[in-house]
């Protein structure tokens, strides 16, 4: 497995990760770097102003979000699978969303279990339920968009944010997944419509 810190430092002898004239770039990608706890508060925030819908809400951004982010990688890199998937894991990590780790990947079912310790995404927010729906979404799009396969969906079963060590994601197709778990109904009422 290759370490955070080896993958950063491959990218930036190949100048491909450079911070130079007002840009910070991964693989020829921009990107921006913003404190992670305010930008957690705008979840929080959202969450709170709209209830359940801001729940769907996080997600559904999430996901329109992970697929571009994947397609952007996809074009840069010609990587698709899991070898893309797992680029887009530890690009998270050394980007500062957590320690990432892919804890169970079932490539005959699609089922898949990541983990992410140390996320500062959850850290900033106090919750008595998994609340890093934006973030479930990005997992649901990289992967949809990674596997070629749009039904997958994800819960997030622990989370740093209600007092858990870490947060631990589910991704599985929709048809998958247990409709009388209060889990599936919170964080997936699409899946009752
Ligand atoms: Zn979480």
């Amino acid at each position: 497995m290759v370490s955070v810190s080896s993958l950063a430092k491959k990218l930036m002898f190949a100048r491909q990760f450079t911070i130079e004239d007002g840009m910070f770039s991964i693989l020829g990608a921009p990107h921006v770097i913003f404190p992670a706890r305010p930008f957690a508060s705008m979840e929080e925030e959202i969450v709170k102003r709209l209830g359940k819908e801001g729940i769907s809400f996080m997600y559904n951004l999430g996901i329109e979000t992970g697929k571009k982010i994947a397609l952007l990688y996809k074009e840069e890199t010609r990587l698709s699978g899991f070898k893309l998937a797992k680029l887009l894991m530890d690009i998270s990590s050394m980007g500062g969303w957590g320690k990432w780790e892919v804890y169970k990947a079932d490539l005959e079912n699609n089922y898949f279990i990541n983990i992410c310790e140390n996320s500062q995404y959850a850290k900033a927010k106090k919750s008595n339920e998994p609340s890093c729906h934006i973030i479930r979404g990005f997992i649901a799009g990289e992967l949809r968009v990674s596997f070629g396969i749009n039904n997958l969906e994800v819960v997030e079963t622990n989370c740093v944010s209600a007092g858990d060590k870490i947060c631990k994601f589910i991704t599985k197709p929709a048809t998958g997944f247990d409709l009388n778990s209060n889990i599936t109904k919170r964080q997936l009422p699409h899946l009752f419509k």
